[in-house]
C-alpha cells in the first residue's frame, strides 16, 4: 500500500469571513480610521482616493500587496474620444455622440444608455485629469491594423470601429485606443503615475495587507447593513518575511508570460507568508468603503462555477484577482452579476494579411467576420464554437505574415507565437478537400465556405460575414495552412479576463444589495463593480471605465 500522503496545495484565494456585525461602534479597537477607505490600490482604487481627497476627504488606501494589480501589468491603453487632443492633432473627428453611439454595439445595455452618455461625455476631460496626475499619451498612429500598437505609436483603432458591421450614422469612425506613452508595455507607466498622485495627494496606504472581512451595524431595515469598517490582516512592516513577500510579487509579474508555472509558485509561496505571519487589525471608515479589488481570475472555483468554458485559457489579471471585493459584498448580501461574461481574446492581427483567411470551426463552417477586435472573435469561438477553431490561409498570406513578423516591427508576443504556428504547427494540404480530412471536419463544408469567401474576394456576391473589401483575399491554389485558434493551443495562449461584478447604482457606485436597496457605506469600482465593460471588452474600456467608476465612487463617499 502507497502510505506516502501528498501536502494539501496552499489556496492563493483569500479567505473571506462573514461581516462582523457590531451594536456599538466603539466596541471594536479600530487601529486607525478615515472618511474614505478604498480596498485594491489599482486603476479604479488609485482614481476613487485621488477623487476623494480632492474632494476633501481623509483616505487610506489598502493593498494586498505593493499596489498596481492588473492596472500595471496592463497595456496601458484607455479608451477615450468625443475629441481629445490627439485624435484632433491626428485629424479625426470625434463627438459623445458618435462614441456612444459606437460603444452602444459593445456595452449590450449593460449600463443604461444615460450611463454610457455620461462616460463618452466625461472622456475628454477624464484624460485630461489622467494627464494632471502625470499620465502622458500622444498621437502617432501604426499604420497596420494591430492588437497593441508598437514602440512610439500611441493612437490606434482598439476595438470594431472599422468593421463594416460597427459603424455609426455620426460620420467616419475615429480611433479612440490611447495608450500610455511609454517604452514596452505601457501599463506599469500609467500606474506609476497613478501611485505617484495617490502619495502626493496626502492619501495614507496600508500595504501588504488583505482585507478579509467587512464590519457593519444593523440599521432599523433588519436586511440591509451599515458599513463602517474592515478587518484587515497585516503582515508584520519590515519583517523578513514581509520583504520576501514582497519580492515574490515582483517575481510573478515578471514571470507570469513566459513561465506561467513559476508564477504560480511564487503566489502560492505568498499566500503561505500571508497566512502564516498576517497579522488582524480594523480600521474604521467613517463615510464609506469602496470595494475596488479587480476582477476574479485567480480564483479556480468561482471560474469553475461560472466560467467553465473559459477555464482553458491564459488567464490575465494581478495575483490579488481572486474575487475578493465581490465576495465581500455578498457577505452582505450584495448583489453579482455577469459572472459568466469572459473576455477572451483571439487577436489575429497582427500580422495584419491574417483576417484576409478566413477561420473555421471543427465541421468546417467559417463562423465570424476574421477582422473583427480579438476579443468579438474569441467570443464567437469560445462561446458558440466550444473554444475549437482553425484559420486557413494559403501560401502567399503565410509568406507575407512571415515577413510582417520578422520586419513588420510586432512586438515578441506578437511575432513568436505566429511564427511558430505557421512555421511548426500547421495542418498543411493541397486541396480544402484534403485539409478537411486532416482536420476530421466536413470536405464540403470546407469547400463551400471557401467558395463562398472567394466569390465575395472576386467580387460575385457579399462576403456572408460582412468583411470589408480591403479585407479580401482569393485563395482558389493549394496549398492550404490550418492554424490552430483553439482556446486550449500552447503554442498560441488565449488570453482572458473576467467582466462581471458587483451591481451598483449608476448615478454614485453605491453597492446594490440583492433586495434591490443600495447598502449604506458600501461601494464599488473597475472590475469588482458592474461597469462598461462588464458585457463586452474592447481595449482600453476597462482602464477607462476604471477612471470613470473609480472617480466617481470617490466623489460620492466624499461627499456624503
Ligand atoms: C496583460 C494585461 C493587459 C491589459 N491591457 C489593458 C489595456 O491596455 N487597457 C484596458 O483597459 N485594460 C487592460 N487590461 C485589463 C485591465 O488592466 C484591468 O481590467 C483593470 O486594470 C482592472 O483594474 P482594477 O483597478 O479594477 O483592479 P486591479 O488593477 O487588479 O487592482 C486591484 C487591486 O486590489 C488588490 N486586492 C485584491 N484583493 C484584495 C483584498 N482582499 N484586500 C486588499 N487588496 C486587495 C490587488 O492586490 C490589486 O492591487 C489588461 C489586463 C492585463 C492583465
Amino acid at each position: 500500500m502507497n502510505t506516502v500522503s501528498r501536502k494539501p496545495r496552499i489556496s492563493t484565494v483569500t479567505p473571506i469571513e462573514p461581516a462582523l456585525e457590531i451594536n456599538n461602534i466603539n466596541a471594536i479597537d479600530w487601529k486607525e480610521s478615515a472618511d474614505v477607505v478604498v480596498v485594491g490600490w489599482g486603476a479604479a482604487g488609485a482614481c476613487a482616493a485621488l477623487e476623494a481627497r480632492a474632494q476633501g476627504a481623509t483616505v487610506i488606501v489598502i493593498d494586498r500587496f505593493e499596489g498596481g494589480g492588473a492596472s500595471a501589468l496592463s497595456g496601458g491603453v484607455v479608451y477615450a474620444g468625443g475629441g481629445t487632443p490627439y485624435q484632433i492633432q491626428a485629424g479625426f473627428l470625434d463627438s459623445p455622440e458618435a462614441m456612444a453611439s459606437y460603444l452602444k454595439h459593445e456595452v449590450n445595455g449593460v449600463v443604461s444608455d444615460q450611463t454610457l452618455f455620461q462616460f463618452c461625455k466625461d472622456s475628454v476631460a477624464n484624460l485630461a485629469w489622467l494627464e494632471s496626475h502625470g499620465a502622458k499619451f500622444a498621437a502617432t498612429m501604426p499604420d497596420h491594423k494591430t492588437s497593441y500598437p508598437p514602440e512610439g505609436k500611441f493612437l490606434y483603432y482598439s476595438g470594431n470601429e472599422v468593421v463594416p458591421a460597427c459603424q455609426t450614422p455620426e460620420g467616419p469612425p475615429a480611433p479612440r485606443g490611447h495608450r500610455t506613452v511609454a517604452k514596452g508595455q505601457s501599463g506599469k507607466v500609467l500606474f506609476e503615475a497613478l501611485q505617484n498622485a495617490t502619495l502626493k495627494s496626502g492619501a495614507h496606504t496600508v500595504t501588504q495587507a488583505t482585507v478579509r472581512r467587512l464590519v457593519c451595524e444593523r440599521t432599523t431595515s433588519d436586511q440591509v447593513p451599515r458599513i463602517v469598517g474592515v478587518e484587515v490582516w497585516q503582515l508584520p512592516v519590515g519583517a523578513p518575511e514581509t520583504l520576501h513577500h514582497a519580492e515574490l510579487h515582483k517575481k510573478v509579474a515578471r514571470w507570469r508570460t513566459f513561465w506561467p508555472g513559476k508564477a504560480a509558485e511564487c503566489r502560492r509561496e505568498a499566500a503561505k507568508i500571508e497566512q502564516a505571519t498576517a497579522v488582524r487589525t480594523y480600521i474604521r471608515a467613517h463615510k464609506g468603503v469602496i470595494l475596488s479589488t479587480g476582477g476574479f481570475i485567480y480564483n479556480p472555483e468561482l471560474m469553475g462555477q461560472f466560467a467553465p468554458h473559459a477555464k482553458k485559457g491564459w488567464p490575465v489579471g494581478g495575483a490579488g484577482c481572486d474575487g475578493s471585493g465581490m465576495r465581500l459584498g455578498q457577505t452582505v448580501g450584495a448583489n453579482a452579476e455577469a459572472l459568466n461574461n469572459i473576455s477572451a481574446w483571439r487577436f489575429i492581427t497582427p500580422p495584419s494579411v491574417w483576417p484576409q483567411g478566413i477561420v473555421i470551426n471543427t465541421q468546417g463552417e467559417r463562423f465570424c467576420n476574421e477582422q473583427v477586435y480579438g476579443a468579438k472573435l474569441g467570443h464567437e469561438l469560445v462561446d458558440h464554437q466550444n473554444g475549437r477553431g482553425w484559420l486557413i490561409i494559403d501560401s502567399s498570406l503565410k509568406w507575407q505574415a512571415i515577413r510582417q513578423c520578422m520586419f513588420g516591427g510586432l512586438w515578441a508576443f506578437q511575432s513568436l507565437p505566429a511564427m511558430a504556428m505557421m512555421l511548426l504547427g500547421a495542418q498543411k494540404a493541397d486541396t480544402p478537400e484534403a485539409l478537411a480530412i486532416k482536420l476530421k471536419a466536413d470536405p464540403l463544408k470546407l469547400r463551400q465556405s471557401l467558395d463562398a469567401a472567394n466569390a465575395a474576394a472576386r467580387g460575385e456576391s457579399d462576403d456572408p460575414f460582412g468583411k470589408s473589401k480591403d479585407m479580401h483575399h482569393e485563395m482558389s491554389r493549394g496549398p492550404y495552412l490550418a492554424l490552430d485558434i483553439s482556446i486550449g493551443n500552447p503554442t498560441f495562449p488565449l488570453a482572458t479576463l473576467t467582466l462581471g461584478g458587483l451591481q451598483v447604482d449608476e448615478n454614485n457606485g453605491q453597492v446594490v444589495h440583492a433586495s434591490g436597496q443600495a447598502i449604506e457605506g458600501l461601494y464599488a469600482a473597475g472590475r469588482t463593480a458592474m461597469g462598461l465593460p462588464s458585457s463586452r471588452y474592447v481595449s482600453g474600456l476597462s482602464l477607462a471605465d476604471c477612471v470613470f467608476s473609480g472617480r466617481r465612487a470617490g466623489r460620492a463617499v466624499a461627499a456624503l
